[in-house]
């Protein structure tokens, strides 16, 4: 259970940590009757709480349950639908991140569509679309852009791009994801019980300790903002059940050394300046309003929602618990399909598909063999 734990920079503190916390769990547990119940609100601690083996670890004392972080996840099936279909159309060329193509759609994936023919592209920076874009210049090049605030900078940084190079030939169809109004629809609907949030550290690198003080005044729920590494991860989840021991609502930064009080400015303005805010629809929980960021109007031209018109019928129901999965009602061996019509080799559903998805995480570090 220790290994993974063990092959990391700081092992023995790893493992002091590891005591300390299921110590202050225990107590928690004496002094509430339960154990105590956190989420995370970020793909990337998903995948690193199983693969470093601290879930594991914890698991018989601490409940982790894993929320709305991954941005493939969240990603609403119709949004995927229309995805694919956009990338159907005659003279273009389809640039996107490495998950997405293999996301399963109503019909088909993004992969599917490329063998049969479609011009698809996996980049790891938007800005190599603008470039993709400027180098064929007789095509209609399409950025499908996926991600929370961690991700929208860059996006922001293409948009610049093509603007200030007036690349005609380039445009984005976006899908993005706000972090607090999720945070706000899971809370505000009360289903799903925690005690506190892990809250993402690459988001509260743009939004700041203070990003999240609506928790603290309106929810009276902590969190704590943390990296990934397991002393990290393990002295988060340490300090957030200190808080709750002394009966205290506050916001730790437990990522000092990036995260400040304010976020980061440059990021901010990059939001303001290139983004709106628009209703989003997410995965298992519907069309949530102002939860995400669309495209400004001053760029209306660089939108390939004005200018590609894609029409996709509603999506067929599925057995894939993706959508509960997401909102933390459920884990991924709650799912019939899970580990046997759906594998990460055959995955059915985005949570499956993703380096960042919570039954991907399952199957690679969290099953019994
Ligand atoms: Fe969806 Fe597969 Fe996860 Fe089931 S195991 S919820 S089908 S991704």
């Amino acid at each position: 259970m220790l290994e993974m734990l063990e092959q990391t920079s700081n092992p023995e503190i790893s493992k002091r940590l590891l005591e300390k916390t299921i110590q202050h769990a225990k107590k928690f547990e004496e002094k509430y009757g339960h154990k105590p119940a956190f989420m995370e609100v970020c793909g990337s601690h998903t995948m690193a709480l199983a693969r470093t083996g601290v879930k594991k670890a914890l698991q018989a004392h601490v409940k982790l349950i894993s929320g709305p972080g991954c941005p493939v996840c969240v990603t609403d099936q119709k949004s995927i639908d229309a995805m694919i279909e956009l990338a159907n159309g005659e003279n273009r060329i389809i640039c996107t991140f490495g998950d997405m193509i293999r996301v399963p759609g109503t019909k088909r994936t993004l992969m599917e569509a490329k063998t049969e023919g479609a011009d698809i592209r996996i980049i790891y920076s938007p800005t190599d679309a603008v470039r993709i874009a400027e180098e064929n210049p007789t095509k209609e090049v399409i950025f499908l852009g996926v991600g929370f605030e961690t991700t929208i900078p860059i996006l922001g940084v293409a948009l610049k791009t093509a603007y200030e190079k007036q690349v005609k030939n380039f445009s984005m169809w976006v899908t993005t994801k706000l972090v607090e109004p999720v945070l706000r629809t899971l809370l505000d609907a009360g289903e799903v019980k925690v005690d506190g949030f892990m809250l993402p550290g690459h988001v509260s690198i743009v939004l700041g300790r203070k990003g999240y003080q609506y928790l603290v005044d309106e929810y009276k729920i902590p969190g704590v903002i943390t990296a990934f590494e397991p002393v990290e991860l393990l002295s988060g989840i340490y300090h957030l059940i200190d808080l709750l021991l002394e009966e205290r609502v506050d916001i730790i930064n437990n990522y000092k050394r990036i995260v400040t009080e304010d976020g980061n400015p440059v990021t901010q303005k990059i939001l303001e300046t290139y983004f709106k805010p628009c209703d989003e629809a997410w995965r298992g929980l519907g069309i949530i309003p102002n939860s995400g960021l669309d495209i400004h109007d001053n760029f209306a031209n660089l939108n390939a929602k004005n200018r590609f018109e894609v029409q996709v019928g509603e999506p067929k129901k599925t057995k894939c618990r993706c959508g509960e999965i997401i909102c933390g009602l459920v884990g991924p061996e709650d799912c019939k399909l899970f580990g046997k019509a759906c594998t990460p080799a055959n995955p059915i559903g985005p949570c499956m598909v993703s380096g960042e998805g919570s039954c991907a995480a399952h199957y690679q570090y969290m099953r019994e063999e």
